[in-house]
């Protein structure tokens, strides 16, 4: 059993390059059993002072259209779930809401790409001095602790999200020495019945690192924390799957005895040696 919970396809997701069908084959060659394809859908960050943001998406009859041949396709050999990756649903309560409450969807992953009227994380330019980008470190996982309890979403997506960008520029930090604030987000999750995911796509990446950092999956694990999903975050055929035996390998040395599949936003529970 090997389970990849975040992929993206076109024409959903304005930075994929590869059909469903083809997200799908790619991640059964790569030996999966289970797929969830989850699609940006950042209706709730709109922010006019940067229209670098995705359009809003509302196209839910071509998505499940495309998504039920898919899932038709690989009867038998792949599970292929539908979910959706929406960028800070509690920016915009009423819609995330809505987002959720989708019957077509059975996961979300909630990411905070972005903090409130300020650029994804992807655009920014890191301060040398590290002290001087700690606040904003601060605020973003304030958003999380905020997320956390909405209801909006299932999982938090790739926490540490700009350690991947600063990376990319030579820089970095240990999302350790939040620790204090990263318990009370894990406490968060446990009263609430939220998980986190293992996002494996910054591995391969200059960061070199899975998202949490491991030390961030393991005091998750300390806290209580039981759900938790693999996801490869992938953007083409070539990536899909990429990663995720790794990922539950490190699942296993933080202690985890199970991984996370979704139905209806219900966490399915399967024993991580039964693959
Ligand atoms: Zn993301
Ligand atoms: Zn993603």
């Amino acid at each position: 059993m090997l389970s990849d919970y975040h992929m993206h396809c076109r024409p959903y997701s304005p930075d994929a390059h590869d059909t469903m069908f083809d997200m799908a084959a790619g991640a059964l060659e790569r030996g999966m059993t289970h797929i969830c394809v989850t699609n940006h859908i950042e209706n709730c960050t709109q922010n006019p002072e940067y229209p670098d943001t995705f359009l809003p998406f509302d196209d839910w009859a071509a998505l499940w259209t495309d998504y039920e041949s898919v899932r038709d396709a690989f009867a038998g050999k792949l599970d292929v779930r539908l979910g959706a990756e929406v960028g800070a649903p509690h920016y915009l309560p009423e819609e995330g809401r809505r987002i959720y409450a989708r019957p077509e969807l059975d996961f979300v992953i909630g990411s905070v790409h972005n903090l409130r009227k300020a650029r994804d994380f992807y655009f920014l330019s890191y301060p040398e001095d590290f002290e001087n980008f700690r606040p904003a470190v601060e605020l973003y996982l304030d958003e999380y602790i905020q997320l956390a309890s909405s209801g909006m979403c299932d999982v938090l997506g790739h926490i540490g999200y700009m350690q991947k960008y600063m990376a990319r520029q030579g820089k970095g930090f240990d999302m350790m020495v939040f620790e204090d604030r990263l318990r009370e987000l894990f406490k968060v999750c446990v009263e609430n019945g939220v998980g986190i995911e293992i996002n494996t796509a910054a591995l391969y990446d200059a960061l070199g690192q899975f998202l949490p950092q491991p030390e961030v999956v393991k005091l998750y694990r300390e806290c209580g924390g039981e759900i938790i999903t693999v996801g490869s975050d992938s953007h083409c055929r070539d990536d899909a799957g990429k990663g995720i035996r790794e990922g539950f390998a490190l699942l296993q040395a933080c202690g985890f005895k199970y991984v996370c599949l979704y139905k209806n936003h219900k966490p399915e529970f399967v024993h991580v040696a039964n693959r």
